[in-house]
């Protein structure tokens, strides 16, 4: 290592740099030398870090620790981990380094700056990357005490046990590897958040801004939904914004720390950004992107009129490993490293991490944020854990149960179906999961950034493109609305509420035992709000409860479930609703008070029906309940091939709409279990029967003029939508991160028919 300060500015750092000022520290270098406001910051380099271990003379003592560490021993690793730790807190910072560490932070301000102090790990000849968020920050720090703790705590966070064990996985010698250690003012951020400088799914350019009050953590980590406004780059306007309701913001707390506080009325509800501050914030992110070549994740902040630039990092979402051309499949996954397990691709992208087993909900206490969840099937009371994984590999399962739609819908890489993978994977291995092609890989492989997004189809068009078949998106979380309606859908063709009452861990019958009929309609209430508010004048379809018994033995109250041969075929749907009034009189009060809230655009669908004397009953207790049924939007999904057949009979009494729940359909209709890894192979959405009840009930709906959809999961294949628009569907309601491609198919093929009219026309 050459000789190097122990303090940089940003100023004085090149990219040659790197391994001195860990990838954190060069970026913001590389950041302020492109003009990028940045606030004022120094780095402590790698250098200082390594003279601290020499001159304190605890070097050698360290490392000889850690070279008998067994990382697989748990126990052993934590206690080294926290002893090594402790050598590091020990001793006294030389006086060489500490000086210069507080003749920088006094040139930073006059009277103390209060500051950021953030780590940034490096290992020679390989920056940090594969490091990140491993090591630890500190926010609002003030005077040079502190400070040189804090300097000193980032130091010791490099031999956290979670970063021993990674390291050892990854065979870096813990000799090689150094710490770098940022100081920057913290900007008091009244606004802050991040921005994607283009779209992060589909690449298209569009800006999407995220804001909220206060500082940028209540919105990086997910504690408050943000304000989302989206920029076009092409026609330089904001096209769409959805005012979130703020009910918190992060502030800096006396002099050291933050602090949670709750937000007036007004501040609520008020945008967070104007126009003029979205396009400015587009601007300086389209500066990052083109600067580095690839879509960025930008963290921004805002302090009256003056803007900040705090991080920029490459969007992960749409990278992909670089699968070389050419060879047989076998050789070309192999490339990539060695395959552990493979299954069925439920939900994209390509990440890293610990595996961490997951044998029943209990086990979920063990799971960290970034780690992949390997279990046999997810279960809804796990949903809480699967929000903080970096991905979900399964047993069971297809690309339609619970653990793919949940998976799609965080935007998390999903692998299901393995068969084997909570045998063959064991506990902290370190693997790669490519959701995409379902293949789990040993070791963390590089994901390199790829040139092009991964799908970009829309990007090449001028204006967003607009068709006669509308495109909704399904929707299990509310906490993913925001997401399914920056895609920019017609609304939502499926919310289903099972996933919003199974994350409750209470069976609808509990609320009724114990007479907490009102805190269950009011968990509906609020949950279906937030969807139906985000795609305000744009129908959404809520579903009735369809929660098959085994979905709610797990919860409290399920110990009444009865156990069921073939739940899948049991009491579930429309039919258990029928003959449990209370449970189904409560669904539909919530939906009276939202309508009389004045959400005109909430419709309700009716799952499971094979009859149309179950849709005439449960309108029959709605208008009984005082609901008016005449007006409201009532329809049905089509998931059993009686449906279909009796489509005509359907409409007669009365149904506003038909949507195909293709993924019971097709395994009603072929006898094939759509949760069964055995026979996935047999699962074929377009089998010829199929098809030919969909061609049949597209036609009766046209015939009578009705709306018909599909929101099972094959309206989620460009492929299989292209023959629905052929064959006369209204709408189609796919997956989030379908939505755009499913648009462009869509368009295509109106754009086909009406070429073909013009032309035997002309
Ligand atoms: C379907 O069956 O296609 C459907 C959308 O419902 P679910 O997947 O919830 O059974
Ligand atoms: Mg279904």
């Amino acid at each position: 290592m050459k000789e190097m300060p122990n303090v940089l500015w940003l100023e004085e750092i090149k990219k040659e740099d790197i391994n001195s000022v860990g990838g954190k520290g060069a970026s913001l270098g590389e950041m302020t030398a492109i003009g990028l406001p940045v606030p004022k910051a120094f780095v402590v380099t790698a250098q200082a870090f390594r003279k601290f271990l020499i001159e304190t003379g605890i070097e050698e003592e360290l490392f000889r620790r850690l070279e008998r560490l067994d990382v697989d021993d748990n126990g052993a690793l934590e206690s080294v981990s926290k002893d090594v730790q402790g050598l590091v807190l020990s001793v006294e910072m030389p006086d060489q380094i500490r000086e210069e560490i507080v003749a920088a932070y006094d040139r930073m301000g006059e009277d103390g700056t209060v500051v950021a102090v953030r780590s940034s790990a490096t290992a020679e000849d390989l920056p940090d990357a594969s490091f990140a968020g491993q090591q630890d920050t500190f926010l609002n720090i003030l005077g040079e005490t502190d400070l040189l703790e804090a300097v000193q705590q980032c130091w010791a966070s490099l031999y956290g046990a979670r970063a021993i064990y990674y390291r050892s996985k990854q065979g870096f010698d813990d000799r090689s590897v150094n710490i770098a250690v940022v100081v920057q003012e913290l900007i008091r951020s009244e606004k802050s958040g991040v921005m994607f400088t283009s779209h992060p799914v589909t690449g298209e350019p569009l800006t999407i801004v995220e804001g909220s009050w206060g500082l940028g953590e209540a919105v990086v980590s997910g504690s408050v939904s943000p304000d989302n406004y989206v920029f076009d780059l092409r026609s330089e306007r904001v096209v769409d914004r959805l005012i979130a309701e703020k009910e918190i913001m992060i502030v800096p707390e006396g002099k050291r720390g933050t602090k949670t506080v709750t937000l007036s009325a007004k501040q609520r509800t008020a945008p967070v950004l104007s126009d003029a501050e979205v396009a400015r914030l587009a601007t300086l992110g389209k500066i990052a992107e083109d600067h580095y070549g690839i879509p960025q994740d930008v963290e921004w902040a805002i302090v009256g009129d003056v803007f900040f630039i705090l991080q920029s990092r490459p969007i992960t979402t749409i990278k992909r490993p670089e699968i070389p051309h050419g060879g047989s499949a076998e050789q070309q996954k192999s490339s990539l490293g060695v395959v552990l397990v493979e299954g069925q691709g439920a939900s994209p992208g390509v990440v890293s991490g610990r595996v961490v087993i997951v044998r029943d909900v209990k086990d979920t206490s063990a799971v960290k944020d970034g780690d992949i969840m390997v279990t046999k099937m997810t279960n809804p009371d796990m949903v809480p854990a699967m929000r903080r994984v970096s991905a979900i590999v399964t047993d069971e399962g297809g690309m339609t149960c619970h653990a793919a739609i949940v998976s799609r819908e965080l935007g998390t890489p999903a692998v299901v179906g393995t068969k084997k993978a909570t045998k063959l994977l064991r506990d902290g291995q370190v693997v790669t999961v490519d959701g995409e092609k379902g293949i789990i890989y040993e070791g963390a492989v590089a994901a390199p950034a790829a040139a092009a997004p991964a799908a970009a189809p829309a990007a090449a068009a001028a204006t967003p493109v607009i068709t006669g078949t509308l495109v909704k998106v399904n929707v299990s979380l509310p906490e993913a609305a925001q997401r399914a309606a920056a895609t920019g859908a017609d609304g939502v063709g499926l919310l289903r509420i099972e996933h919003l009452i199974l994350g409750l861990a209470k069976t609808p019958g509990w609320y009724i035992e114990h007479d907490a009929e009102e805190e269950f309609i009011a968990e509906l209430y609020g949950g279906i709000k937030t969807v139906l508010d985000a795609f305000p004048g744009k129908p959404v379809w809520v579903r009735t409860l369809d929660a098959p018994t085994d979905e709610f033995r797990n919860m409290e109250g399920g110990e009444e479930e009865p156990f069921e041969h073939n739940p899948m075929l049991g009491w579930r749907g429309i039919r258990r609703d029928l003959r449990s009034p209370e449970q189904f009189r409560l669904q539909v009060e919530a939906f009276k008070r939202l309508w009389a809230a004045g959400y005109d655009n909430l419709g309700v669908m009716f799952p499971m029906v094979n009859h149309p004397n179950e849709f005439t009953q449960a309108r029959a207790m709605m208008k009984e309940w005082g609901v008016d049924v005449e007006n409201a939007t009532l329809g049905v999904m089509i998931e059993v091939p009686g449906s279909a057949l009796m489509v005509e009979e359907f409409i007669q009494a009365g149904i506003r709409f038909a949507s195909f729940g293709t993924n019971d359909l097709i395994q009603y209709t072929l006898a094939i279990d759509r949760n069964n890894e055995n026979v996935a192979d047999m699962y074929q959405p377009k089998h010829p029967a199929v098809l030919r009840l969909i061609d049949y009930a597209i036609g009766v709906c046209r015939e009578n003029g009705v709306e018909c959809s599909i929101c099972g999961q094959a309206g989620s294949d460009p492929e299989m939508v292209t023959w629905l628009v052929e064959h006369g569907i209204s709408s189609v309601s796919a997956n989030i991160d379908a939505v755009p491609r499913i648009r462009e198919a869509v368009a295509r093929k109106e754009r086909q028919i009406l070429l073909d009219a013009a032309r035997r026309n002309a």
